[in-house]
């Protein structure tokens, strides 16, 4: 299986220590054709953009350093943050027109769109590593919010599913097998991609291998992916940026 994109990495607009120059050049010695910068929205508390915003001078800078490298295709996204059990994300509409790529997925750390989500957004997860009713009861919570996302808006794929915050990942699946949203494969964390791989597979969602890349050194390292993919019989042609 060959990658010919990596449509998950940040960038100093976020939490990235390379510049979007750098991810490219990165992503072309790595022999991709096609890159991704997808910085965390502004309710990442601490490793978000500052605000919505943002992303039009990311959108910008994009379009300028694509021009510099004619055989990478550079595209401007963003990793939304849910923010509310109703699907809400921190990513604004007038923004979400402008991206080429929109990702969501869950973090622990996120500032939540009312005071209604504190609970379901953050303080269930908090409680998750406690007892095994709590960590029942924060799947449902995620798995319902990145569900209603996932009918919302049109979501390209979900970061990281069941990493560090628990979800039902066939249900999640089969919602996004439905909406024509692919499931990540996440080769930048460590963490059980063989039940993620070996429960999606069965929905027929498909899948997408990213790198999560917060250096530019780990663009487009992708080859795990692959590897897990391999093991669980997943045809290429239900992974979105391989051939
Ligand atoms: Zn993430
Ligand atoms: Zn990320």
């Amino acid at each position: 299986m060959e990658f010919f994109a990596d449509w998950h990495t940040h960038s100093k607009y976020s939490d990235g220590r390379g510049t979007i120059q750098e991810n490219a050049e990165a992503a072309m010695a790595r022999g991709l054709s096609e890159l991704a910068i997808t910085d965390h929205g502004p309710a990442n508390i601490g490793t978000g953009v500052k605000s919505g915003a943002t992303y039009f001078e990311i959108i910008d800078e994009v379009r300028e350093v694509s021009a510099w490298y004619p055989g990478l295709t550079l595209k401007a996204g963003a990793e939304a943050d849910i923010t509310g059990s109703d699907g809400s994300i921190d990513i604004p509409p007038e923004v979400r027109d402008k991206l080429d790529i929109l990702i969501v997925g869950l973090h622990p750390y996120v500032v939540p769109a009312s005071l209604e989500a504190v609970w379901p957004v953050v303080g269930i997860n908090r409680l998750a590593g406690i007892s095994r009713g709590a960590r029942e009861r924060a799947r449902v919570s995620n798995t319902k919010a990145l569900k209603e996302a996932v009918y919302r808006y049109d979501v390209d794929f979900i970061s990281h599913p069941d990493l560090k915050m628990p979800v039902d990942v066939s249900e999640l699946s089969a919602a996004c097998a439905a909406c024509d949203t692919a499931i990540e494969i996440n080769t930048g964390h460590h963490y059980d991609k063989e039940v993620l791989v070996r429960e999606a597979v069965k929905t027929g969602v498909n899948f997408v291998v990213c790198s999560d890349a917060h250096f530019p050194a780990s663009v487009g390292k992708l080859q795990e992916g692959a590897a897990v993919l391999k093991k669980f019989g997943v045809p290429g042609e239900r992974v979105l940026n391989a051939v």
